[in-house]
């Protein structure tokens, strides 16, 4: 596996390189093509617990394309440590190859406590969306929505903005039989304390 930094700790672009971590808790990021994904695994990253401003990282050609294990601490300071995989986008440009990785990642992942799928607040739901939650469900993992680009969406500024646009996103998944929780977590990757959050929540959530 290729080290990085940033505690970038293994990367596959094969279902044959699919390491095994399933000895430590494991949290992954999925969402479409531009949702913002580097840029908000990059703020959990590097903010932790600094007001450190979102570093976007270099993306290292075809990450995009490939399963990224990132070792992920909630505190410096702290010893309890999770495994952060940064899945492949998909959506414009995806291809089979990335799907059957990402399905061989659930399958295998005995430790995966939890996913949270990235949705740009601008865009909302897509289809792709939906069968990633069709998969997730198959496949009996918790999964979680994370609004992204919060600070793009017009008058984002104003009280009450959010839970309006919270609610309308769950609206688009009302009557909705797939939905695993009806929480909804608001971020911008500049915004170090809508990553706080994130990053707390994702703790929370893997039970650490
Ligand atoms: P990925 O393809 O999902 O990894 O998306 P990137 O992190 O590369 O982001 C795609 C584009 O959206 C880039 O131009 C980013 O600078 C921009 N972007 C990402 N997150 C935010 C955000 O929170 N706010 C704003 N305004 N732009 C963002």
């Amino acid at each position: 596996f290729l080290k990085g930094s940033t505690g970038q700790i293994a990367f596959a672009q094969s279902v044959e390189q699919i390491p095994d971590y399933n000895e430590t808790p494991q949290v992954a990021l999925i969402g479409r093509t531009n949702v913002g994904k580097t840029s908000l695994i990059g703020s959990l990253l590097l903010g932790a617990p600094s007001k450190q401003k979102g570093l976007k990282p270099s993306k290292r050609p075809g990450s995009t394309k490939a399963l990224v294990f990132h070792s992920f601490k909630r505190k410096a300071s702290i010893s309890k440590e999770m495994i952060l995989v940064d899945l492949p986008g998909y959506g414009y440009g995806s291809h089979i190859d990335q799907g059957k990785m990402i399905e061989k990642y659930l399958s295998s992942s005995t430790n995966l406590r939890a996913v949270f799928i990235l949705i740009d607040m601008k865009v909302m739901i897509k289809s792709a969306d939906l069968m990633v939650m069709d998969l997730l469900n198959r496949f009996r993992v918790p999964w979680y929505i994370v609004g992204t680009k919060w600070d793009k969406v017009k008058g984002s500024h104003i009280p009450g903005r959010e839970l309006e646009a919270r609610t309308k996103l769950l609206s688009l998944l009302k009557d909705d039989t797939r939905l695993y929780s009806d929480e909804i977590l608001v971020t911008s990757s500049q915004v170090p304390k809508s990553v706080d959050n994130l990053r707390l929540s994702i703790f929370k959530k893997c039970g650490l």
